[in-house]
């Protein structure tokens, strides 16, 4: 029987082992941490749940959700959102809505907004400004007036680079509206399609969005598979052009597993870093150093009080403050905390052992609670208790020139004939869970021969 060695258990690896699993291979998954979900993973704490950040289930794959809806059966609910942006001492719905913008601001912002919107579109005409950069692409498509008012602090304080140093492929990617006229339209109800940014209503599980990957991680084990959690990779083993077994660390002790094939969803970048010097090319030195992710340290604060306030999610676009969104994990499910109790996620975009990541849990706790009560928050008397969680790889960031770096790298893996880069960090992919999962489920189909490689690399490396 072969064997397949899958390296992540999140979202792709997982629902690559589940699938291969189902259909007879021997199938082994090499996670790093203890438990399994990668970035979608829930820390249950105290009665309370925590996901890593805020995560909700959309997808407009009706195979993929009937599966995970056959799988969960009562445990998955569907919950509705209401988000905003807290700018300037006021608070936007998000998505925008006319009469929320006209109450918010006045007829001078608005038409400033439509004139600049209006030249920006003629400018860019005459001038065939291109959409090099995150700026360029927002600039084009909404004016200045608007990049200055809702994009320009958030975008840099989330990725800790200027947008005019990020790469449009981002936008391209995320900002589901076309251009201020599509916004127009929208706000009259006039819109066509529902972008992802405008679905009101999503799935979640009742105990947090890591349950629907234990849930796959049982299904896995159930049907012959072995999940190896605390385990390390650390190199391939390669000859002939052929991967014949990969080595992981596990309590300190190095353990060998030869295998048929690999699909690696862990950061691609820390899978060519473990390549001997003769094994990989010098010229990746350059790729291996450009290709970066945003870390992210969540703070996460248990609640003596029934509620927080009315929003699943809230933006927070300004630089002085130290968080870029703030989640309230009950309103994704009444389950996320006990009864008569909340709590409260931060997300605070950082560097990998920059000063944020390293900061005090203490410091950082303070400089938290003061931004909570300057935003309006006022919870100093109400903690029960609060932890930290942290993710390195939280963002690939897509800076400019990315693109040929990463090709440089994934034409390299392609050439090795029974490995499959995979998911979002493998990938280097800004992509969703679903994405993530439809992603293993095609590493799967490849092994199973029922499609192509090239097929696949072509599906997800070329946009
Ligand atoms: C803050 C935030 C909010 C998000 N919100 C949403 C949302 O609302 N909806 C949505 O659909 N998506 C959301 N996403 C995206 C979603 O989390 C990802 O698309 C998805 O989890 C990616 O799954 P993956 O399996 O590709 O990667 P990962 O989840 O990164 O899995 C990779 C796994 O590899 C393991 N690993 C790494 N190195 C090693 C090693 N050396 N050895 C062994 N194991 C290793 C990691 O521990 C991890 O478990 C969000 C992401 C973030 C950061």
């Amino acid at each position: 029987m072969d064997t397949v060695v899958i390296l992540g258990g999140g979202a792709c690896g997982l629902s690559a082992a589940w699938e291969l699993s189902k259909n007879g291979k021997n199938v082994v998954v090499i996670e790093a941490d203890s438990s399994l979900g990668g970035l979608c993973k829930t820390i249950r704490y105290k009665g309370f749940n925590f996901d890593l950040g805020g995560h909700r289930l959309i997808s407009k794959n009706d195979g993929l959700l009937n599966k995970i809806s056959e799988l969960m059966g009562d445990e998955l609910l569907v919950s509705e959102r209401i988000s905003a942006i807290r700018l300037n001492g006021r608070e936007f719905q998000y998505p925008l809505s006319a009469g929320d913008i006209l109450k918010q601001t006045d007829m001078r912002f608005v038409t400033g907004c439509l004139m600049d919107y209006a030249f920006q579109s003629i400018y860019k005409r005459i001038k065939h400004r291109p959409d090099d950069s995150l700026e360029d692409w927002i600039v084009n498509r909404f004016g200045n007036m608007l990049y200055d008012t809702f994009f320009k602090d958030y975008t840099s304080k989330l990725w800790g680079i200027p947008s005019s140093k990020l790469s449009s492929d981002w936008a391209a990617e995320r900002i589901s509206l076309l251009n201020l006229w599509d916004v127009v339209l929208r706000l009259c109800g006039l819109g066509k399609n529902t972008p992802r940014t405008y679905t009101r209503t999503f799935f979640y599980p009742k105990y947090g969005i890591g349950q629907i990957f234990e849930y796959i991680g049982e299904e896995v084990k159930k049907n012959g598979g072995n999940i190896i959690l605390n385990a390390r990779f650390k190199r391939l083993l390669l000859e002939g052009g052929r991967v014949k077994g990969i080595i992981y660390n596990i309590n300190g002790k190095d353990e060998v597993i030869d295998c048929d094939w690999v699909i690696s969803t862990i950061p691609i970048t820390d899978l060519l870093r473990t390549l001997d010097r003769g094994e990989v090319n010098q010229g990746f030195n350059v790729p291996l150093r450009s290709l970066r992710y945003r870390s992210l340290r969540f703070l996460n604060i248990l609640i003596d009080k029934p509620e927080i306030g009315r929003n699943t999610w809230t933006y927070i676009p300004d630089g002085k403050y130290i968080m870029t969104r703030i989640q309230e994990p009950k309103k994704r499910s009444p389950h996320n905390a006990p009864d008569g109790k909340t709590s409260l996620i931060l997300e605070i975009p950082c560097f990998y052992n920059d000063e944020i990541w390293n900061m005090p849990d203490d410091l950082l706790f303070k400089r938290c609670i003061d931004d909570l009560f300057k935003l309006g928050i006022d919870i100093k008397d109400k903690v029960i208790d609060y932890f930290y969680t942290r993710e390195k790889h939280a963002y690939p960031i897509y800076q400019l020139g990315y693109k040929a770096h990463l090709e440089k790298l994934v034409s390299w893996i392609d050439g090795i004939e029974n490995i499959l880069v995979s998911g979002r960090n493998g990938l280097f992919r800004y992509i969703f869970m679903d994405r993530a999962m439809e992603m293993g489920f095609d590493a799967a189909m490849v092994i199973q021969g029922k499609r192509s490689k090239v097929e696949k690399c072509q599906k997800y490396t070329q946009k």
